[in-house]
């Protein structure tokens, strides 16, 4: 191994490293610090001007975490722990990107990351057994192991929607805020979409535009925040025993300490069913809603539909005009099998006098045009069209790498021509030395995102220093144990209400995209110990040379 920082390649040269990792959001920090302290040469390849990934791009209007911050942050240095304190429950944008900045000023991790590079093919050289890198920006680089620390939900999704070049007005896309921010005030502003940017910025978009129309395809549950400062009963926990909190988290179903519920909602009278409601309501936390009211709602049909109608009851509650309210009514999908929202002012802004609902179940969209968006029923001019339309989540930034040759020149398009196939979610059979953080087929985007990219960072940092140290060069999953994976996968996703959802989990959102759930279901620590003993035994399911 090249022990060391990378070679400083002058454009047109090769960049030699040991590992090359792509994407320098919370993941690719990481890994490159464990990677400096394993002893093994990395740079950092960012298509972006600095760290951040998520952070750095999302810059629109109301952009927070919705996982509490006490509980989004890295975990692996309990001085870094210390060193940091959260201003609000759920931080925003600003303050999350501050963070990250922050943890790269301090690991210096800055020097090895080449930003404003994009790589846009890799090949694996079966002779040199190295992977070579083509950049869109200076050298190429040639690394032992290339790993993509890409995002779930990096690659925006593309407007479906035809003229939108025709447009006269502004266009922004959520996921591609202008640094400088936008000036609203005064604009006849239209949003497009209803998922967690749309819900998070409605509001506030609200606030400064004269008036705001908003097309909705389907509805989302959505939970009030409560923000404010982080709750006491969860800092008191915290503070009591970090590592103790830490730990439980790491074990937990979804990367936050709470407890696996046991009992059933059969089990609890009407008024018991709705106190442990109202109670989680008013906590304002995603995690409290989907894991602490009753064991069986997620997995059964009946335990669910009683979380739906208590959410639809507050929304109808919130909502003064009845069919406005009727319209932001989830009815195709179980309460969880797709990503719930949280919600500040949200319902409460369809109250306003400058804000219209669209509703394009019933007025699908024909056409944007030169001065603004024309339904099935009527025309709708606006100065300004905001895209909150989401991603092509969990594959669409790896597939953007293309080709991705591994061994025998099989491209990953070709293997994943079905969908995503892969051995934990971590690597992929017939691409040596290849692996993705929080890929599909592991917990990832079901998770609290923190806890699952430091368990796959350390779990593939270890195997490269353990490897290195046994005298291995290559490390791959078998085909057979790829297939029992997949398997595994399928087998957990129905035994929960996934099954019963086209989402973008599912890759529904995405037109031509083959479907199937893609995170896996079976929890962050279950899945946690299945990767600790695939080591245990042996490096269980992979070849190594
Ligand atoms: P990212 O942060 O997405 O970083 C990937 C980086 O890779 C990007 O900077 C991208 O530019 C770069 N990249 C991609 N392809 C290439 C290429 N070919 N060449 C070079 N660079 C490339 N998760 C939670 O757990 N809790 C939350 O509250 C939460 N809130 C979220 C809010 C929003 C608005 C969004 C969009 C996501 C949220 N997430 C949340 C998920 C979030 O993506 C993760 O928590 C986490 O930030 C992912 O970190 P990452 O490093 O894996 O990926």
């Amino acid at each position: 191994m090249v022990a060391a920082r990378p070679s400083e390649a002058a454009d047109g040269t090769v960049q030699q490293v040991d590992v090359a990792v792509v994407g320098a959001g919370f993941a690719g920090l990481y890994l490159l610090h464990r990677l400096r302290k394993a002893g093994l040469s990395a740079v950092g390849l960012e298509e972006a001007g600095d760290v951040g990934g998520t952070w750095y791009w999302n810059r629109y209007p109301g952009a927070r975490c919705d996982i509490q911050t006490i509980d989004y942050g890295y975990t692996f240095d309990p001085e870094l722990d210390k060193a940091w304190t959260w201003s609000e429950k759920y931080a925003t944008q600003p303050e999350i990107l501050r963070y990250l900045g922050f943890v790269a000023d301090r690991y210096d991790l800055r020097r090895d990351i080449r930003f404003g590079t994009k790589v846009t093919a890799a090949k694996w050289d079966e002779k040199a057994e190295r992977w070579q890198l083509t950049t869109n920006n200076g050298a190429a680089v040639s690394c032992r192991f290339y790993i993509m620390a890409t995002g779930c939900l990096s690659a925006p999704k593309p407007p479906e929607i035809d003229g939108v070049r025709d447009f006269r007005g502004e266009v922004y896309f959520t996921g591609r805020w202008p640094h400088d921010g936008v000036n609203l005030a005064g604009k006849r502003v239209a949003v497009i979409g209803t998922g967690s940017s749309g819900i998070q910025s409605i509001p506030v978009i609200a606030e400064q535009a004269a008036h705001l129309t908003v097309f909705q395809r389907t509805p989302n549950f959505a939970l009030p925040a409560h923000n404010g400062p982080s709750p006491a009963d969860r800092r008191d926990l915290f503070q009591s025993d970090r590592a103790a909190y830490r730990a439980q988290a790491r074990q937990s179903m979804s990367g936050v300490p709470y407890p696996q519920q046991t009992v059933v909602s059969w089990q609890l009278s009407d008024a018991e069913r709705r106190e442990r409601f109202e109670r989680a309501w008013a906590a304002g936390d995603l995690v409290h809603i989907l894991t602490q009211l009753w064991a069986d709602q997620a997995v059964d049909v009946d335990g669910n539909k009683i979380v739906q109608d208590l959410i639809r009851e507050k929304i109808r509650a919130a909502v003064r005009d009845p069919e406005t309210a009727a319209a932001l009514m989830p009815d195709d999908h179980p309460f969880g099998a797709k990503r719930p929202c949280l919600e500040t002012n949200y319902y409460a802004t369809y109250n306003r006098p400058n804000v219209t609902l669209v509703n394009l179940r019933q007025e699908p969209i024909k056409a944007i045009t030169a001065g603004g968006i024309t339904t099935a029923k009527r025309n709708v001019d606006v100065d300004v069209i905001v895209f909150a339309t989401g991603f092509d989540a969990m594959t669409g930034a790896i597939r953007a790498v293309h080709p991705i040759t591994g061994r025998d020149g099989k491209s990953l398009t070709d293997v994943w021509a079905q969908g995503p196939q892969s051995y934990l979610g971590l690597t992929v059979a017939g691409f040596p030395n290849f692996f993705m953080i929080t890929g599909p087929g592991s917990p990832s985007v079901l998770s609290n995102m923190a806890v699952s990219i430091e368990q796959h960072v350390d779990w593939v940092v270890d195997r490269l220093k353990a490897l290195h140290e046994a005298g291995f060069t290559t490390i791959e999953p078998t085909e057979t144990a790829q297939a029992g994976w997949n398997r595994h996968m399928a087998d957990c996703s129905m035994l929960t209400l996934h099954r019963l959802a086209n989402t973008w989990y599912t890759g529904a959102n995405v037109p031509g995209k083959v479907q199937g759930l893609m995170p896996y279901t079976g929890g962050v620590g279950p899945y946690r110990s299945i990767c600790d003993e695939v080591v245990s035994r042996g490096m269980l399911g992979f070849r190594l040379t």
